[in-house]
């Protein structure tokens, strides 16, 4: 039986998040468990870009230090390594997140995925290979540490969404283009990415989580919880039931039931620590029109995807014509005209990496006319 441990953290001081992190890793059997003397260790957060802690963007930073520390004490070596969002360099992205003070006051490497190898997957399903970052595969564990955000294509970007990481810049866009409209395909892509990465343990950051518009222009929303484990979709599976959500309606656990490796209800993970009812979250914000959060079954939106599909819009007045949306879209569907960004709907897949990208909140989904009668 899978296990997950959640313990309650009331905030980003170093040392509170030590204690938490301390006994998220408890319930689990200690660090001895997954970290030996002399093993290289890979803490790879969510640093999707280069944004202030406090915008909740990323992994926080206490977060990272309590995790490179407590592997320091097991024995091992630390590094942090991430792949941020397009052509962004993992230590600038790294330097405003707050990360690269970490790793030098730690004394952990910064490691960037720079480099891609091919990596076939060791189970069968529909993708025979993956283009990984190369460094990924130079550790004897990996520590995967996401943010508990939402996401506009996937609902929530959890601990299996967090791997996507692991795949080289702009390596990601030709996935959203691969996939189209087709968000089932790509949850698939994502969860034999993570089968063929297989971290040995995952620590989300549900401390301060980000709700709304995820995820980079949601809003913050204190949670006030660690949750650790090793398998990452009954992680997902935990979180998303502490949500209000049923599990099934987040696309990467759906895929990975289907798949048959999923635990087929939440009572069969065992919880370590707090009761999960006493630690449920009432009123979280959804993505606007995320269709998934409204308890259509996958056979059904699938029928509906034209019509239950939201669509970006940019919003000229805060718009400061960055140019990240124009390299974040995978189909070319965004151009710049007259010193305006404008989207070609034609060819857009509805990916919402442009929304992704956008640092300035100035992508908002727009419901379709049947979203609109039924919000
Ligand atoms: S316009 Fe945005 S949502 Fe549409 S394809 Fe481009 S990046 Fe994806
Ligand atoms: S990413 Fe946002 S701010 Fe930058 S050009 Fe696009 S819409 Fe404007």
């Amino acid at each position: 039986m899978e296990a997950v441990s959640v313990v309650r953290c009331q905030g980003y001081h170093p040392a509170t998040v030590e204690k938490g992190v301390l006994e998220a890793i408890r319930f689990l059997g200690g660090w001895d468990k997954f970290v030996r003397r002399g093993d290289k260790v890979l803490v790879k957060p969510n640093l999707l870009t280069g944004a202030p802690p406090e915008k909740g963007v990323t992994t926080h930073p206490s977060l990272v230090r309590a995790v490179v520390l407590q592997i320091k004490e097991a024995g091992g070596i630390p590094m942090i390594g991430d792949s941020p969002m397009l052509s962004s360099s993992l230590i600038r992205a790294a330097e405003k997140a707050g990360i690269k003070e970490v790793a030098d006051h730690c004394g952990a490497r910064l490691v960037e995925f720079d480099e891609s190898i091919e990596v076939d997957n060791p189970y069968e399903g529909t993708f025979r290979r993956f283009e990984i970052a190369k460094q990924v595969f130079d550790f004897d564990v990996i520590v995967n540490l996401p943010k508990l955000k939402t996401h506009s294509q996937m609902l929530l970007t959890l601990a299996v969404k967090n791997l996507f990481g692991c795949v080289v810049g702009r390596k990601k866009v030709q996935w959203h283009f691969k996939a189209g409209t087709d968000r089932l395909y790509f949850a698939r892509m994502l969860v034999e990415l993570y089968r063929t990465i297989e971290p040995q343990l995952t620590i989300v950051d549900g401390i301060v989580a980000m709700e709304g518009n995820g995820p980079q222009s949601g809003s913050l929303r204190k949670l006030g919880l660690i949750l650790a484990g090793r398998e990452c979709v009954a992680l997902d599976m935990v979180i998303t039931h502490l949500l209000g959500l049923e599990s099934l309606l987040l696309p990467t656990t759906f895929v990975a039931r289907e798949m048959g490796f999923a635990p087929i209800d939440i009572g069969k993970i065992k919880i370590l620590g707090e009761e999960l009812n006493k630690v449920a979250v009432d009123d979280f914000q959804f993505p606007s029109y995320s269709t998934m959060a409204w308890n259509i079954p996958h056979w059904l939106q699938r029928r509906l995807k034209r019509y239950l599909t939201p669509l970006p819009s940019v919003e000229l007045s805060k718009c400061t014509l960055c140019r990240r949306c124009l390299e974040a879209c995978p189909t070319g569907a965004v151009s710049e005209s007259n010193s305006k960004v404008v989207i070609n709907y034609d060819k857009c897949i509805t990916c919402f990496c442009c929304q992704e990208a956008c640092p300035d909140g100035s992508i908002q989904l727009r419901g379709r006319w049947l979203m609109r009668l039924m919000s």
